[in-house]
């Protein structure tokens, strides 16, 4: 897949759904906040199981794969799939399941007992299991160039896109794992691969810096940052300056990967969902979180695998700890 950046396509809304959701209604069995691969696939395999299920899929439904061109690397399309695509065929097979779907973003949630509360602007929502699948956001330079040439040469997965660049100059900014684990990978496909670093050491570890300086491939630019982006129809140019000298220059290249870390989607669980110094939940056991009841799936929780593969996987596993979740309640209450 070709990533492009944050919001350039939005998903059908339920205007054109075939099946409209009944908007009066309020309480269901579990509510899966955030429409990407988990939340989908969490509303497949929660509806397929009988369970009354609410997908609120905030304003811009589909996740990061709304953002792609190309996914070459899902299992089950031989030619590769639009990612828009993907995600339209994902929600419309869960909602074929039974599962309601509202576009509509979650501003609050009461997750102090159950059934839980998930609350829009305008609704209050009521569930007995919630799923957190709210996913996560590359960190975005910030530069005009990075919005202008995404999905055309500037990615944040290099897993997804590296193979769009072969025989050619491959630019990646960061100096954490993820930076030189998406170098190392990168140097399969690129003639050279430059990293930009704003300092003069990797915060990577010991191995992965070590891997990097050992691939005569890869080329460091230290205490460096990217000033400017430059092309046509595509990515051309990337300007870098050393942040010592002031010294600017140019590298022809035709990928710039952004790997200066991720930013979870997790500000509206603060204080009642454990998080992790930088924001990703934390699971207790399996999907579980510290409240009994609240699950979550996909790149909220997880920052090593975020594929859409991965995600969806872990939607089909929230759904069956779900499941396995409301049974045992159930017989309780008998
Ligand atoms: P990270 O460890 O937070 O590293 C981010 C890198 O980007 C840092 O080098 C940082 O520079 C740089 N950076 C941050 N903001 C920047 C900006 N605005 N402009 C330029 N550079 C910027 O993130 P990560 O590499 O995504 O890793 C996240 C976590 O996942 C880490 O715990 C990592 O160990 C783990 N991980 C592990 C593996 C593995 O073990 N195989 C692979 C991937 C990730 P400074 O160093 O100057 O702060």
């Amino acid at each position: 897949m070709m990533a492009a950046d944050a919001g350039a396509t939005v998903l059908e809304t339920n205007d054109s759904d075939p099946m409209k959701p009944d908007k009066a209604k309020t309480k269901f069995d579990v509510i899966i906040i955030g429409a990407g691969p988990s939340g989908y696939t969490a509303g497949i395999y929660c509806s397929r199981a009988g369970y009354d299920t609410l997908i609120l899929s905030g304003i811009l439904p589909g996740g990061q794969l709304v953002n792609t061109t190309e996914v070459e690397n899902y299992p089950g399309f031989e030619n590769g799939i639009m990612g828009p695509d993907l995600m339209i065929d994902m929600r419309k097979q869960s909602q074929r399941m039974g599962t309601t779907i509202i576009d509509d973003e979650a501003v609050d949630v009461d997750f102090r007992r159950s059934p839980f509360k998930v609350l829009t602007s305008s609704e209050e929502y009521e569930g007995r299991a919630v799923i957190i699948a709210t996913g996560a956001n590359p960190r975005k330079m910030g530069l005009a160039g990075e919005q202008t040439f995404a999905g055309k040469g500037v990615s944040y997965c290099a897993t997804c896109d590296g193979p769009f660049f072969r025989n050619q100059e491959i630019v990646v900014v960061g100096g954490g794992d993820s930076a030189i684990e998406e170098a190392t990978f990168l140097t399969k496909f690129g003639t050279t691969v430059h990293i930009i670093h704003r300092r003069d050491e990797l915060r990577a570890s010991k191995v992965m810096q070590e891997r990097a300086f050992n691939n005569e491939k890869i080329k460091i630019h230290w205490d460096s940052a990217v000033t400017d982006i430059k092309g046509d129809q595509k990515m051309q140019q990337v300007i870098i300056k050393n942040l010592k000298t002031n010294e600017e220059s140019t590298i022809n290249a035709g990928g710039l990967f952004v790997a200066i870390g991720h930013e979870p989607n997790t500000k509206l669980f603060k204080g009642q969902i454990d998080l992790d110094d930088e924001g990703y939940v934390v699971l207790k056991n399996k999907t579980h979180t510290n409240i009994e009841g609240v699950f979550a799936a996909g790149d909220v929780h997880d920052r090593s695998y975020r594929q859409a593969i991965t995600a969806a996987g872990y939607g089909c596993m929230a759904a069956i700890d779900v499941d396995k979740y409301l049974t045992e309640s159930a017989d309780k209450k008998e």
